[in-house]
């Protein structure tokens, strides 16, 4: 579960991260009063005005802007505010803004330049460890920096049962090149952080950038944060900070009947059951010259409701111009399959689209024998390659 940058701050927040202190607004007047508010507080007077949206590169894009009175709160707050937000991280339609937040502007001068860092937490899958990615080139598109200058992007391994070491964020320190208070903040915010991601079971915690003050203090401007899903039953405070608009229509709605479903790309939907054969699929059709347009695994039991359940979500997407089943009866018998598929399609009414229907295993040639014979628009199959081809054919 992606998480907004507010409350990516308030987890930091609660674990005793530095953060750039600031407050959401869903208009310009609650924009004008959290900026009042702010400034009570703190007395620079200027803010940065920050859209809410589940993607990155929002500066870029015009999605975050200084602001150095309260008539400019207003009017940016007024401009971003139901924007649609278009950056190098979202399609080309963008994502709409409901929400911005009001934060302090924390890149004050003086004496001394403000410094950017980029710092992430996140698992490394192949040693089964956490690891801190950092570099001294925060601010700026990571990915850049990791293809043009490697060298600058440093990582420490953290085995998990044993946490982060005090070395280890010392190290760290040393390698941004941090000297006399930076340096003992610096550690005190690397093992905050750490503490912020282990504790709350997140997949990643990435803040670009992290900000080293004039004054010397470290500070998170910006949280990209991911929570674990599969953790989300006991942190129900997480759970609650969930925000369906952000997610895609279709995966939400099969989230809520139990189904695996992944929006993707292409034109050719499918239905599969069990994930392993649902990769396998997508690679089918790919080869036969399609592209998937989504990953649906319906798991054990492919009774008619569930197919019909899984027909309708496939059909939500416009682009789908065929929709490839395939289902391997182990368990469950090709011909109760077949039999769910065709009482599905006779309940939905007109399918405007192609079907193949490849079942292969127990009863197999019953189930073949059961959709041939059944007057719809439906092809069967039992090889993969018969399937693959019978996709070509409707594709071209
Ligand atoms: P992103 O573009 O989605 O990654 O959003 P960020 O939160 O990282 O903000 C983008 C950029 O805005 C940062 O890299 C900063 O350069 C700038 N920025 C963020 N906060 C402030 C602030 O308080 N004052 C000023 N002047 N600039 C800021
Ligand atoms: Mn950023």
């Amino acid at each position: 579960m992606n998480l907004h940058e507010y409350q990516g701050k308030e987890i930091l927040n609660s674990f005793g991260v530095e953060i750039q202190r600031g407050m959401v607004a869903t208009t310009p007047a609650e924009a004008v009063a959290a900026a009042k508010k702010l400034t009570e507080e703190t007395g620079t007077g200027w803010h940065v005005i920050k859209a809410q949206v589940h993607a990155g590169g929002r500066g870029k894009g015009g999605g975050v802007k200084l602001a150095k009175s309260l008539e400019e709160v207003e009017q940016i707050a007024g401009q971003i505010i139901g924007m649609n937000l278009v950056t190098p991280q979202t399609s080309a339609e963008g994502k709409k803004v409901h929400q911005v937040l009001i934060a302090e502007d924390v890149y004050y001068p003086g004496a001394s330049e403000p410094e950017e860092y980029y710092m992430s937490v996140l698992l490394n899958r192949g040693t089964g460890r956490n690891m801190i990615m950092y570099s001294t080139e925060g601010g700026m598109d990571i990915e850049t920096v990791a293809e043009e200058t490697p060298h600058l992007i440093f990582t420490e391994e953290i085995d998990p049962a044993v946490g982060l070491l005090g070395f280890q964020a010392r190290r760290i320190a040393f390698n941004l090149r941090l000297s006399g208070q930076a340096f003992k903040q610096m550690t005190k915010f690397v093992s905050a952080l750490y503490m912020a991601y282990s504790k709350s079971d997140s997949s990643l915690f990435e803040i670009n950038p992290v900000l080293k003050t004039s004054d010397d203090r470290i500070i998170a401007v910006d949280a990209k944060v991911s929570i674990d899903d599969n953790a989300l039953y006991r942190h129900k405070d997480y759970l609650a900070m969930r925000d369906l608009r952000e997610e895609n229509a279709i995966e939400v709605e099969a989230g809520e009947v139990g189904l695996n479903y992944v929006d993707l790309e292409g034109n050719v939907g499918c239905m599969v059951n069990g994930a392993g054969l649902a990769m396998a699929t997508m690679d089918l059709i790919k080869q036969a010259g399609g592209e998937p347009a989504n990953f649906l695994d319906v798991g054990g039991t492919a009774d008619a409701e569930r197919v019909e359940i899984a027909f309708n979500l496939i059909l939500r997407d416009p682009n789908v111009k065929a929709i490839l089943v395939n289902i391997f009866g182990g368990i469950v018998r090709c011909d109760r399959v077949a039999q769910g598929i065709v009482d599905a399609y006779k309940n939905i009414g007109t399918i405007n689209v192609p079907i193949i229907v490849r079942l292969q295993g127990t009863n197999a040639d019953i189930a073949k024998d059961l959709i041939d014979n059944s007057g719809l628009d439906v092809q069967s199959a039992i090889e993969f390659q018969e399937a693959a081809d019978k996709v070509q054919m409707v594709l071209s």
